[in-house]
């Protein structure tokens, strides 16, 4: 049993990318240490429950806030022993940058006292600034603004000092320097300034244009200039106390952070000896998450642990200060990629499989006045074998297209078309057994296999819930919560709801390549749920009400120490009618113009009083509906 145990869990790789926070217990169900290597709790089981004691329908999304907390904990140790290995004498600043997921929750959680960490905020809008401005943060974290910004923008900012919070306004562009210190001579309110700089050096995988020459953010080397002749002519140096870049998201090789690093390290130590008193040194984001667990350069991957990278950034950082005789500056981080991965898992259930010419296959009675195209695909199957199989599938490949053209002039009847597609697929199946059997990999068998593969339709909107996996191609780990202690015995893609057939999954993690199909169990019409992993950053902000879907239940739970789950929280998701009002249409309005319709036809004689009252009432109560399926 274990054994098996283990090996379905290689098959889904989850101690690969799972972090130490998920394994599968002996009944076969998934469980989350929040804790790493704390007891687990039942996610199953607790799905389970919220399905059936609190009347919770998939998709469900599982939050739990504990990982929030352990992966700063993570992020912060490993830049504190950095820091004592190398003696490096400035102080680590974590800052979460609100963009990755500006959920109250998620901001709260990571402010809260006993994270044990002085976390600040970074925020690129003024709806994240205004947000960040009711927050009480812990005494002296940092709130740095980012991003364009316009006079509203800097307003905000300026509130934010007058509130006592350690503001730094960090420019992206002369101009907004020159406002920032009107503003400033105005209010007499005087923020902290940044300068974020354009490194030559890029990042690498899907986000390296976030750096480099070229990139949309940042200052030149003469603007960087500029601004500091600016703020000396209006005798404001004294402001200048941070200096910002970010190479991109999920930069998957380490060497590209060790040349950044290199690079701004020796911008900061210039303008540092340009005797300003710029003792901050903001490294944005960068630091990736292996979605995939290959801990390789590949986009979803990266080639390091966190540890390497916080090494990387402080010996770095050192050698080049001590080279330069300038004071180690303070240290931020604004990774929130790897801060809010890992605590939100979406739940979906397979609701049904979609029947296709490949799995829909009664069996075929030949008749002697059959088309002869019909007799060739019959024979092909007949006689196909382990040794002839590629010739044969390329006659099958043939006979099909003979079929459709006799078919389009009108030779062959629609019962004979069926009795021709039967028969091709019986062929395709038998081909891509043989080739599996042998280990071929080649395009077309494997393209094969996944075209014979099951359909299963997914509770969930890919749009809403995983918007990378369809606009960057992003791979999430997928895995059913139960039946872990059965080996798969079947292969599928997963398609949602949606009615856009760009809403499927057909890629999916693999040590060593991208597996076109997931391993998975037979459908029995019974609840089977799978988790979506890893999607805690970007993809509930990014998420869109493709065809209105709506945005998911969630549950926020706490596990204690004895691996019990507590459900600390239940946020029941979009109802009907919330997707109505984000669509303009008023609930008043469109009651009336139904009612009025339902009249007319009452006194078209076409319905009863009783019947109409029973149709308003029933399209009423819908408007509180799931926007899922049931
Ligand atoms: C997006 C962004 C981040 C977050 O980076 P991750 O690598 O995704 O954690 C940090 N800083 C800035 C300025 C950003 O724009």
């Amino acid at each position: 049993m274990r054994q098996d145990i283990e090996e379905v869990g290689q098959t889904y790789g989850i101690e690969k990318w799972g972090a130490g926070y998920f394994s599968i217990n002996t009944d076969g169900h998934l469980l989350v240490h929040p804790e790493r290597g704390r007891p687990g709790a039942d996610v199953y089981d607790l799905v389970d429950k919220l399905v059936r004691e609190r009347k919770l329908s998939t998709p469900l999304l599982l939050r739990f806030p504990q990982i929030l907390a352990t992966q700063l904990k993570r992020l912060c140790a490993a830049y504190e022993a950095a820091s004592r290995d190398a003696g490096y004498q400035g102080d680590h600043l974590p800052v979460f940058p609100m963009k990755v997921n500006p959920r109250r929750e998620v901001v709260g959680e990571f402010l809260r006292e006993g994270v044990g960490q002085s976390v600040g905020v970074e925020c690129g809008s003024k709806p994240e600034l205004y947000a960040a401005l009711s927050l009480e943060q812990p005494a002296g974290s940092l709130l740095i603004c980012n991003g364009f910004k316009d006079e509203g923008f800097v307003n905000l900012a300026l509130l934010g000092t007058q509130l006592g919070k350690r503001v730094v306004l960090v420019v992206e562009k002369l101009t907004e320097l020159k406002m920032i210190l009107r503003r400033s001579r105005e209010t007499g309110v005087t923020p902290w300034i940044g300068l974020r700089a354009k490194l030559y050096s890029k990042g690498s995988g899907k986000w390296s244009s976030s750096g480099g020459e070229a990139a949309k953010f940042g200052l030149t080397t003469s603007e960087i200039l500029e601004c500091i002749r600016l703020l000396r002519a209006e005798g404001r140096e004294e402001t200048l106390r941070l200096l910002h870049f970010h190479i991109g998201s999920q930069v998957t090789d380490i060497r590209r952070i060790k040349n950044a690093m290199r690079e701004a390290a020796r911008v900061y130590a210039k303008v540092r000896q340009m005797k300003l008193p710029v003792e901050i040194l903001d490294i944005g984001g960068g630091l990736g998450v292996d979605y995939d667990g290959s801990r390789s350069t590949f986009e979803g991957s990266i080639n390091y642990s966190i540890e390497e990278f916080a090494n990387n950034v402080i010996y770095t950082l050192k050698g080049v200060c001590d080279d330069e005789q300038v004071p180690h500056p303070h240290l931020v981080t604004e990774s929130g990629r790897v801060m809010t991965a890992y605590h939100a898992l979406l739940v979906t259930s397979i609701r049904d499989e979609i029947e296709t010419f490949a799995n829909d296959r009664p069996t075929v009675v030949l008749d002697d006045d059959d088309p002869q195209v019909i007799f060739e695909l019959n024979q092909v199957l007949g006689s196909i074998n382990v040794k002839n199989y590629r010739e044969l599938y390329h006659d099958a490949l043939d006979a099909k297209d003979e079929l459709y053209s006799q078919f389009n002039l009108g030779l062959v009847s629609l019962e004979d078309r069926a009795k021709g597609e039967v028969l091709f697929w019986e062929i395709c199946s038998k081909v891509s057994q043989f080739a599996q059997r042998e280990g071929i990999n080649e395009h077309e068998f494997v393209d094969l296999q996944k075209t014979l593969a099951s359909k299963y339709l997914c509770n969930f909107s890919l749009f809403r819930s995983a918007p990378d996996s369809w606009a960057i191609k992003q791979l999430f780990p997928i895995m059913p919560l139960h039946r872990l202690n059965e080996a798969p015995d079947t292969v599928a893609t997963l398609v949602d709801v949606t009615c856009d057939s760009d809403g499927c999954i057909d890629r999916f993690v693999d040590v060593k390549t991208v597996k076109q199909v997931l391993e998975i169990h037979e459908f029995r019409g019974e609840p089977y749920y799978l988790g979506m992993f890893l999607v805690g950053a970007y993809q509930e902000v990014m998420g869109s009400f493709h065809n209105l879907f709506g945005i998911p239940n969630e549950a926020q739970v706490a596990i204690g120490p004895d691996g019990r789950a507590h459900v600390a929280k239940i946020i029941p998701g979009s109802r009907v009618g919330d997707m109505l009002s984000f669509a303009r249409f008023d609930h008043r309005q469109v009651a009336e113009s139904f009612q009025s319709q339902v009249a007319a036809r009452v006194s078209q004689g076409a319905l009863t009083a009783a019947a109409a009252e029973q149709v308003v009432a029933e399209y009423t109560a819908a408007l509180q509906g799931t926007t899922y399926l049931e």
